[in-house]
This record gives C-alpha cells, sequence and structure tokens, in this order.
C-alpha cells in the first residue's frame, strides 16, 4: 500500500518492518484483498487494499448511469462501515473516519466533500498487459472504542455483501501482538 496515511504508516514501519517490504505492493488479483488491523488502546485503524472488481462490474471510471448509481452505491456503502467491521459488542466502538482513495471512483469519493481527506492515486501502474484497465481501491476506517478492554474481535462482513471478493490476507498489530490471518467467506472471525 503506497499512499497509507501518515500515522498508519508511521506504526506500520515501527512494528513490521522486517516483514512488510515483500507484501507491500501486492500483485492485482481478482477476488483477493489485504487488510492492515491496528488495535492500539482505544483506537482501531483498518486499513484495505482490494481491486474495484471485487466491489463494482468495472474498475474504469463510471461511465453509465448504472455504473455512476453503483459507484455512488458503493461509496456509501463503506463510509457506513459500522456494517462491515464488526468490533466486540461490548468495547462500544464508534465509526470516526472513512477515508476512502481509487483512481477511477475520484470524481465520485468528492462528490459529498465531506470530512474525509482524499488523497490522490499512487503512482503504481493501474493498467494491465492487454491494455485492459484495472483501478484498485485504498480504505481506511478508523473507529474509537470506550470500553477497549473488551475489546477482542472483529468480524469481517464484507463477503456477504460483496460476493466476488474471495479472500482477505490480514495483517494486524493488537494487545495480543504481530499476527497475520486469512479471511474467507467461511472465516470471517479475527480474534485476539
Ligand atoms: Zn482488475
Amino acid at each position: 500500500m503506497n499512499t497509507l496515511p501518515a500515522f498508519f504508516a508511521a506504526a506500520l514501519a515501527v512494528l513490521f518492518s522486517p516483514a512488510l517490504p515483500s507484501r507491500a505492493h501486492g500483485p492485482h488479483e481478482h477476488g483477493a484483498a489485504r487488510m492492515n488491523l491496528a488495535v492500539e488502546g482505544d483506537s482501531v485503524v483498518i486499513a484495505l487494499e482490494s481491486p474495484l472488481a471485487n466491489f463494482l462490474s468495472f474498475e474504469h471510471a463510471p461511465e453509465t448511469d448504472q455504473q455512476k448509481e453503483d459507484a455512488r452505491a458503493l461509496i456509501a456503502r463503506l463510509r457506513k462501515a459500522e456494517d462491515l467491521f464488526r468490533l466486540s459488542g461490548a468495547a462500544g466502538c464508534r465509526l470516526e473516519k472513512v477515508e476512502l482513495e481509487a483512481e477511477a471512483l475520484e470524481d465520485f469519493i468528492r462528490e459529498p466533500s465531506a470530512q474525509e481527506a482524499v488523497h490522490k492515486a499512487g503512482d503504481h501502474p493501474e493498467h494491465g498487459e492487454e491494455g485492459e484497465e484495472h483501478g484498485d481501491l485504498d480504505a481506511e476506517f478508523s473507529f474509537r472504542c470506550s470500553r477497549p478492554a473488551d475489546l477482542h474481535s472483529l468480524e469481517v462482513a464484507l463477503f456477504s455483501v460483496w460476493p466476488a471478493l474471495r479472500d482477505i490476507d490480514v495483517q494486524m498489530v493488537t494487545p495480543a501482538g504481530q499476527g497475520s490471518a486469512e479471511l474467507t467467506p467461511e472465516q470471517t472471525l479475527i480474534r485476539w
């Protein structure tokens, strides 16, 4: 992930530097996504990097009315991430911020010009070998929890919403230490 917000990038640099470089720029593989989960004190930050094809039937800038509608629906859904990332109920976690970044959807992400910071997409190639266009979505979800001592799990509800998504490679730093996990439609829960 080449455009992580500074806070998260700094946290990863400290905690992950021996292992991260080989994973930082994964292949654009439809069906697969990467997630970084950082739990520290009362803060939970979830960073997701995925081909747009896992969420939409296209990866270019929306052209038809239907595609524009689909893009807006996707962005709206991602901004309500409490439904997508369910943290331990007892921990009292609230979604504080959602940052979305997708070159193909840039105009749509900016539309409501809400409190999100929108970053320009990075310099990694967005085009496949055959001239076929590919596009990624980077998203960061920040939660704040009123009872962090009761925070021990995250259920990821992305698969039921977007069936094209088949697996998520998770790297995490939690009070239990560093770890990794593979999420699939059959395995959606992370515990620490
Ligand atoms: Zn693609």
